[in-house]
């Protein structure tokens, strides 16, 4: 007889799986962090704890392969303005003034809340005071790559070094929640010695490098106006491109620049959602999945999304290429969910232990009540998920084997003290802003 500590039943599972297996009526068991039994047989099995699932869906928790999780302060902020503008006027002076440890470690917390309430399992940071964001996810129980913000342009957030982070991938190489990561702003805010210095430490350390890479025409200019070559050519100029590397955004690629991240092993990550807000662009995701490369999918950060609903960065990814190309064919549902949990993974490097219910893995699943109006009749859970769904229809979330969510309710974090805490913080912005933002 198998002993589980929690046994889930009575499940419409998605496995997600290079199969992409589907159980109805199915069985999970889970002993301790990870799944160890998937069928549609009753396991002979005790269990410490039972979900029924009511015939809803189970499926792997999803995956923001980019966020900055500290910006859920700064949401709504300041909206409907010219990239530059915005980060020039409002998001770097607020950053200068705000993002202290204090603040990020109430605004990363409510990051973390929102995204386990929408679904998330693993979201991949870039943002300041890594530490109190690591403390978070240790406490709620979230799992996430994380890596402190490197650059040395010249902007007025600098508040970190290299020590910062070279003490944090010390403390966290072999946690089973949190994964280090270098995290280098992008190729035109850091100097080309800086990115080599980074991608020796990531050689030595094997660790994943997180970089926005050709997020506007504007950086794709300026790179071509310093170097001859566009961002990709220029990376790879200088060997920083490797299966460890995140490129995130790529809305401006040459067929060049695909073939050299296809050849170099290059995980991408595009955030259409943030991209469509500041008119940066839209990516070719379909193109770049046609030539082999694996696309997965980020929030970007809560300033100019304005949510982490992966759900709504799932929906919208398959509707805007299908609409662009004249073409509903182009893209499926199917495709964009693996877009938003395995790929996601493989992007990150973490397909081994994530991103797919399957026997081995770590236990990080979501359970999707589909027992409403919207989501009424279901003749193909893929076609809700990605149509019908959105982040609040989550019901439950496992991660790493530990009921973090049940029936939207958290079953160890205090979600009411974090919105007060943030309500103290806007309300400074607030007064910064009236008075000038001085
Ligand atoms: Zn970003």
């Amino acid at each position: 007889m198998l002993n589980f500590d929690i046994l889930i039943k009575n499940a419409n599972i998605l496995t997600m799986n290079s199969q992409m297996n589907t159980f109805e009526n199915g069985f999970i068991g889970i002993e301790k962090d990870k799944i160890v039994y998937l069928g549609i047989e009753k396991p002979e099995a005790t269990s410490k704890t039972i979900i029924d699932a009511k015939n809803n869906i189970v499926m792997p928790g999803l995956i923001n392969a980019h966020t900055h999780s500290g910006m859920t302060m700064f949401r709504g902020v300041a909206d409907d303005l010219s990239l530059m503008n915005w980060l020039n006027n409002y998001i770097w002076p607020l950053e200068d003034k705000f993002v202290t440890e204090k603040n990020i470690k109430t605004a990363s917390k409510l990051a973390i809340a929102e995204m386990i309430l929408s679904g998330t399992t693993t979201f991949n940071d870039m943002y300041f005071f890594t530490g109190v964001t690591a403390e978070n996810c240790k406490d709620i129980g979230m799992r996430a790559v994380l890596g402190e913000a490197v650059i040395d342009f010249p902007a007025s957030v600098k508040k970190t070094s290299e020590e910062y982070f070279l003490e944090f991938i010390n403390e966290y190489e072999n946690d089973n929640l949190i994964i280090p990561s270098i995290v280098p702003h992008s190729p035109y805010s850091c100097s080309e010695g800086l990115l080599k210095r980074i991608k020796k430490l990531s050689d030595e350390k094997n660790l994943p490098v997180h970089i926005h890479i050709s997020e506007t025409t504007d950086e794709v200019k300026l790179i071509k106006e310093k170097t001859g070559m566009t961002p990709v050519e220029y990376l790879d100029s200088i060997n920083f491109l490797n299966e460890k590397t995140v490129a995130v955004h790529c809305v401006h690629l040459t067929d060049n620049d695909m073939n050299i991240l296809k050849n170099r092993n290059v995980g991408i990550v595009n955030s259409p959602e943030s991209n469509l807000k500041l008119a940066s662009g839209i990516a070719e995701v379909p193109k770049m999945i046609k030539k082999g490369l694996t696309v997965s999918l980020g929030t970007d950060g809560p300033a100019s999304n304005n949510n982490l609903d992966m759900f709504e960065e799932m929906s919208l990814t398959v509707k805007i290429h299908k609409a662009l190309n004249d073409d509903s064919t182009i893209m499926n549902a199917k495709e964009v969910l693996r877009m938003g949990t395995i790929n996601g993974a493989k992007v990150i490097g973490i397909d081994n232990i994530t991103g797919s219910l399957e026997i081995g893995k770590k236990a990080d699943l979501i359970i999707i009540d589909i027992n409403k109006p919207h989501l009424t009749p279901m003749y193909d859970p893929y076609s809700h998920l990605t149509y019908s769904a959105n982040g609040s229809d989550v019901d439950t979330v496992i991660i790493n084997g530990k009921i973090i969510l049940k029936n939207r309710k958290f079953t160890n974090f205090d979600l009411d003290k974090v919105m007060l805490d943030i309500k103290h913080i806007s309300n400074e912005i607030i007064a910064y802003k009236n008075n000038g933002m001085k």
